[in-house]
């Protein structure tokens, strides 16, 4: 990595703010453990200090998508013993056998890996702990309802022989998000059928769990024993339907902000940026913002995206570069340094990380999770 310059531009991370959404999220489910999802660097928040601190917050369990990011923060993050730590992301050949060493809950969607995992726990010479993953409608990963029968049959084989212990059964939603669809009454009384077969044949999971974000906040009968989030507890709202993230109680993490390289004077019909998609429409000054999309500032967002700067929402003009774009100032002078926002929670009068995902056509997961590296984030 190459020096962090926050001088720059900076991703400034409000860990105060993670918890509080964690404590709000927590008394919408409060018969319920917390998992905390901090796959792909925590939504681009760094997975390390989000673990940490949604653990402060009362999160007993972590989740990651691929077993490398587990094991990374079961080595590094400091976490108490006690907090179990979830992947569910498998490919043949992965590191199992370590995942049973760092008694992670490695979640198994089908044969081979219920397999690989015993291998790896005969290897490690202690049970792997396992969670069962139903496809209940997703049509992604999770073992399908005609499967089932003998995913169940082969764990409880392998926990007879103390290779495994069948520690959760779990499954996740295709549209939660979207208020009264059809496909969440099917999957939650699919999952409960899965369940309640999986417990007569003899599983004893500690935990059954099907709620992301939206279903934690909006679907109480979705909570079972465990909740899942992700995206809320980085307080960015799930999905315009749902309402804000002002709307849900939440409270946005991240701020990402930059300095202006360069203010200048140009005169009327002066083309901006790549293809010259801008044209000034009269003399006016123009704002260098050092954040491109290499940095994660979407392409899409040309001519589109929302910056705060010298208290304006001024527009993104002309097409975004790899490491910089230009503002129209139209006539004000900040002066090069002032700061340029582009997303923070809002109370400055600065846009949000939604308002980007409008500009660019995406969802707020894709504009925080791809931040780049170069950005340096910087916990306050
Ligand atoms: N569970 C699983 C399996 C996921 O893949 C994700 C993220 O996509 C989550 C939970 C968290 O979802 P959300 O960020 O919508 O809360």
């Amino acid at each position: 990595q190459p020096t962090a310059n926050p001088s720059r531009a900076r991703a400034e991370i409000d860990l105060a703010a993670l918890r509080a959404n964690v404590r709000t999220l927590r008394a919408k489910a409060p018969d319920a453990a917390f998992m905390a999802v901090v796959k792909a660097d925590g939504y681009g928040h760094g997975a390390v200090p989000c673990a940490r601190a949604a653990v402060e917050a009362g999160a007993t369990w972590i989740g990651t998508a691929t077993p490398e990011e587990a094991l990374a923060l079961r080595a590094g993050a400091g976490l108490p013993a006690d907090v179990r730590i979830m992947c569910w992301l498998w490919t043949p050949g992965g590191p199992w056998r370590e995942a049973v060493e760092a008694d992670l809950d490695v979640s198994v969607s089908g044969m081979w890996a219920l397999r690989e995992v015993v291998e790896g726990a005969r290897l490690a010479g202690r049970a792997a702990r396992v969670q069962l993953k139903a496809d209940t409608g997703l049509g992604r990963n999770g073992c399908q309802p005609g499967d089932w029968p003998e995913l169940v049959a082969e764990a409880l084989r392998a926990e007879a022989e103390g290779l495994v212990r069948v520690t959760g059964l779990w499954s996740h939603f295709a549209c939660a998000d979207e208020p009264g669809h059809p496909s969440i009454t099917a999957q939650l009384s699919r999952f409960r059928e899965m369940v309640a077969y999986a417990e007569q044949q003899g599983v004893r999971p500690e935990v059954r769990h099907i709620a992301n974000s939206p279903a934690t906040l909006t679907l109480p009968e979705t909570h079972f024993n465990l909740v899942r989030p992700g995206i809320a507890m980085y307080g960015i709202s799930p999905s315009p339907e749902l309402g804000s993230a002002a709307d849900l109680g939440l409270r946005p993490v991240m701020t990402l902000a930059a300095s202006l390289a360069l203010v200048k004077h140009v005169p009327g019909g002066h083309g901006v940026s790549y293809g010259h998609h801008y044209t000034t429409p009269g003399e006016t000054t123009l704002g260098l913002v050092p954040l491109g999309y290499a940095d994660g500032v979407p392409r899409h967002a040309s001519g589109t995206g929302p910056v705060l700067v010298g208290g304006k929402w001024r527009t993104v003009a002309g097409r975004i570069a790899m490491d910089q774009f230009v503002v129209d100032l139209g006539g004000d002078e900040p002066g090069e340094g002032a700061e340029a926002v582009l997303f923070g929670p809002g109370d400055r009068g600065e846009p949000t990380a939604e308002d980007w995902a409008q500009a660019a056509g995406t969802i707020g997961y894709e504009i925080v999770t791809r931040i780049g590296a170069r950005v340096p984030r910087v916990y306050v």
